[in-house]
C-alpha cells in the first residue's frame, strides 16, 4: 500500500462546493485586495487563537520579519532563533536589520527551552524566535518569564495545536503563520497571517504590511508590499471551522503511531501540558536516511526535513556559532518525517508502523 508523506487534498474534497461559492463570491465582489473577506478572516483567526488582533500577510516568512520590525529590530540588534527548523525561521531576520543568533533545541521535543534561549540571550537580543516545530507547543510564557524579552512565535507549523497557557498565536508579543498549501490550514497558494494582543504593536503591523503607511497619502516609514489577497481569505474562512477536527484526526493518527511502532522508534514529545496537532509526525532513530530508503521500496513516504540545520547553510555562515549546538546536533542527524495528514487511515499508520519494525534499523 502506497502512503504518501501528506495528503492535503482529501480533506477539502468535501468542502468542494463551499469553495466554489466562496471564490465566487469574491469574483462577484470585484475586490480582491484588502476587502471583507481578509477582515473577516483577520477576525476569526484571532478569536481562534485568543489573540486580540490579526493581520494577513503575503506569506509565512514575511510574517516573521515585518513582527520583527514591528518590535523595532533593526541594525545592531540581534534576534535569537533555533538553527532546528525551516530555513525561514532565520532568513526573516537579516532583511530587519538585526543578526540572527542560533541557539539549541530540546531533541525530544524539537523546540527551544528557556535554558536553551537564555544561553543565546545578550545585553543586545531584542527578540526571540521561538517556532513551535512540526506542531508541538514551545513554552513561549517561560522563556519570556526566564528572559524579560519578547517572544514571536512562529506558529507556521502548528495551527490547531494547544499548549497549557492556549493557543499557538495567542502566546508570545506576536504570532505568525503561513498558510502554504500543505500546512495544517493552507490556502491555494501563498498566504500567511500575524497575530497580536498588543493594539499599538498589531496597528504597527498593518502599517508595515502596506508600505509603511496608514492612510495611503503619507508614508512614514519604509515598509513592505505584504498582503494575504481576498480569494485566499475566503478559502482559509471556509477551512478555519474544520482546523478542530482535522487536528483531531492528526492526533488520533499519532496516538495510533504511538501505540504501533516498534519500541526502538522514539516517538515525538510533547512538551508540558500540550496538545500538538502535529503538522508532521517526526520519529528519532539511529539510521533515519537508511530506514527512509527501506520504506521507499514498500511505497511510503518518509524524510528528514533538517538533516543540515539552519545555521549550516552557505548563507548563513557569518553568523554561524562558534560552540556547537548538540541538541540540534542530534535532532538534524536522527529525525525522519514518516507519513501523517488529516485523511490518513488506521490501516495507512498501521501498514506505516508494521514497514518501520520490519526494517529493523534503529
Ligand atoms: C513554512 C514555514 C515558514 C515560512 O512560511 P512561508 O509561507 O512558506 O513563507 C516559516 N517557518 C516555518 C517553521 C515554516 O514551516
Amino acid at each position: 500500500m502506497a502512503v504518501p508523506l501528506f495528503d492535503a487534498s482529501t480533506p477539502l474534497a468535501p468542502l468542494r462546493g463551499e469553495l466554489r461559492a466562496a471564490i465566487d463570491r469574491v469574483v462577484d465582489s470585484g475586490r480582491f485586495i484588502l476587502g471583507p473577506e481578509v477582515a473577516a478572516f483577520e477576525e476569526e483567526l484571532a478569536a481562534w487563537c485568543g489573540a486580540g488582533h490579526a493581520v494577513g500577510v503575503a506569506n509565512g516568512t514575511e510574517a516573521l520579519t515585518i513582527a520583527l520590525r514591528a518590535l523595532g529590530a533593526g541594525p545592531g540588534d540581534e534576534v535569537v532563533v533555533p538553527s532546528f527548523s525551516f530555513y525561514a525561521s532565520a532568513e526573516a531576520v537579516p532583511p530587519t536589520g538585526a543578526r540572527p543568533v542560533f541557539c539549541d533545541v530540546d531533541p525530544e521535543t524539537f523546540v527551544v527551552t528557556p535554558e536553551t534561549v537564555r544561553a543565546a540571550v545578550t545585553p543586545r537580543t531584542k527578540a526571540i524566535v521561538a517556532v513551535h516545530l512540526f506542531g508541538n507547543v514551545a513554552p513561549v510564557r517561560a522563556i519570556e518569564a526566564a528572559t524579560g524579552l519578547p517572544v514571536v512565535e512562529d506558529a507556521a507549523q502548528a495551527a490547531g495545536s494547544t499548549g497549557p497557557d492556549g493557543r499557538p498565536g495567542g502566546l508570545g508579543a506576536l504570532g505568525t503563520f503561513s498558510f502554504y498549501p500543505s500546512k495544517n490550514l493552507g490556502a491555494f497558494g501563498d498566504g500567511g497571517a500575524i497575530t497580536t494582543s498588543d493594539a499599538a504593536l498589531a496597528e504597527r503591523v498593518r502599517t508595515l504590511r502596506f508600505h509603511g503607511s496608514r492612510d495611503k497619502v503619507s508614508y512614514q516609514e519604509v515598509g513592505y508590499n505584504s498582503r494575504l489577497d481576498e480569494l485566499q481569505a475566503a478559502i482559509l474562512r471556509v477551512q478555519l471551522p474544520h482546523l478542530e477536527a482535522w487536528a483531531g484526526a492528526r492526533r488520533a493518527a499519532a496516538a495510533a503511531y504511538d501505540a504501533l511502532l516498534p519500541e526502538w522508534a522514539g516517538r515525538p514529545v510533547p512538551t508540558a501540558g500540550a496538545s500538538p496537532a502535529w503538522h508532521l509526525y517526526v520519529i528519532r532513530v539511529r539510521a533515519p536516511d537508511a530506514l527512509g530508503a527501506a520504506l521507499a521500496g514498500r511505497g511510503i513516504e518518509a524524510r528528514g526535513y533538517y538533516r543540515a540545520p539552519i545555521h549550516a547553510q552557505p548563507a548563513m555562515a557569518a553568523w554561524a556559532p562558534a560552540d556547537g549546538l548538540p541538541g540540534t546536533a542530534r535532532a538534524a542527524a536522527e529525525h525522519l518525517a514518516i507519513p501523517i495528514s488529516a485523511a490518513i487511515t488506521r490501516e495507512q499508520v498501521a501498514e506505516v508502523a508494521g514497514a518501520i519494525a520490519d526494517a529493523r534499523l534503529g
